[in-house]
This record gives structure tokens, sequence and C-alpha cells, in this order.
């Protein structure tokens, strides 16, 4: 069995603490029933890729329930937070996401730990990322599609996103499940895998059709 570390990516967020959070912008994690979105031969919306070229189409995640777990230390509201990602994960999948103390057969594991903005920077680093990486999703697939994910989420972008705007921290997280689900980013500004920290980023009716597009059917 052939593993390859593939990594998915980067969320930068050049100044993203400076940005001027829109506090009243209702409804960013509100999940849209999709409509008119124009989607591409290989599935995915039009401005969307897939986060690894392993294949042609892109690899999906192994078939099985997904367990999620998160290591290390945690800033206060960071366990609300991934539990909320992983909630809205569920709902866009349809798969079944649960804690890794609660899954009792086999699950494609998901990692998930905040990490000190210099280890970020060095793992980022390793893959070719930038120094204002504030997420990193390291998946690794196998012929049978992804079997594993390990997010890295900066801790001091959680703990000012979090005390200042949790929907920015939960998207975030969304983001990187986005990429440890095998999607690659989308050109849409106000898209959850828009590369870069936005404003305006909420889930959008094409990240709905995105996020079923790499869902696995088994
Ligand atoms: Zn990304």
């Amino acid at each position: 069995m052939t593993i390859v570390t593939i990594v998915a990516v980067t969320a930068i967020a050049i100044g993203g603490f400076r940005l001027v959070w829109d506090l009243a912008t209702p409804g960013r994690l509100d999940i849209p029933v999709p409509k008119d979105v124009e989607v591409q031969a290989n599935g995915l919306p039009v401005g969307y890729e897939f986060a690894a070229a392993l294949s042609g189409q892109g690899d999906k995640l192994m078939c099985g329930p997904i367990s999620w777990e998160l290591v290390g230390e945690v800033p206060p509201g960071g366990r609300t937070a991934v539990m909320e990602a992983v909630e809205l994960l569920s709902t866009l999948t349809g798969l079944t996401v649960q804690p890794a103390d609660q899954v009792g057969i086999a699950a494609v594991p998901f990692t998930l730990e905040f990490v000190s903005a210099s280890e970020l920077a060095r793992a980022a680093a390793g893959y070719g990322g930038g120094n204002e990486a504030i997420g990193l999703a390291i998946t690794m697939h196998s012929s049978v599609g992804i079997t594993s994910s390990q997010i890295l989420l900066s801790e001091p972008f959680f703990s000012a996103a979090l005390a200042s705007n949790e929907d920015q921290a939960v998207l975030v997280v969304l983001h990187e499940l986005g990429h440890a689900l095998g999607l690659g980013h989308s050109a849409d500004p106000s898209s959850v895998m828009y590369p870069y920290l936005s404003a305006q980023g909420r889930i959008t009716d094409a990240d709905v059709v995105a996020f079923k597009a790499v869902t696995p059917s088994c």
C-alpha cells in the first residue's frame, strides 16, 4: 500500500487579526439550499479544485465513519469551535463524524491540534506554505482513498478569533476539514474554501455542492 503525504493547504491570514470583523453579519455558518450552481465535469463547482492531484479526480475519503480528536492544549472556546465545525461537516456531507473515544470500530481519524505560530510556520514551510499560515491539513492517501488527516491550527490566531469572532474561527476549522476531505480551494472570496481569510467568508451555495462532491458514496 502506497502512502503519500499531501498537504493541503494553508489558509493564509495576512493581517488576519487586523481585519475589522463584521460582528453583525448574520448567517455566516448557515447552510444554504444550493441553487444555480454551475458544476465542472469533475463534479466540483466552477472555481473549485481538488486538494490533491493524485488522480485526475482527486481522492475521496475511505469509506466508513470519521473520528475526530483534539489533542494537546486547547485555548478557551477552542473545543466548542471545533465541535461546531465538525457538526457543520456532518450536516454538509451526511457522514458520521464522532469523537474518537466514542467510536468502537475502525474510522478515518482526523486529529486536530492547536500549535504555536512558529510550529505551524515550520510545518507549512515543509509543504511550501508561508509564515502566515493559520491552519494546515496534512492528509494521508492510499489506494483506498484518504485514510487519515492531521489538522494543525494556529493557537495565537484562534485565541484572538475566538475572543472576537467565533464564526470566523469555526469557518477556518471547517476550511481545514474540507481539505481533510480532499477538497481544495475556491476562487470565490465568499467561499469557506477561499485560500485567504476573508471577512465575507461564509458557507456559500457552491460550498454546499463542493462538500457533497467530495463525499464518498459508500
Ligand atoms: Zn486552505
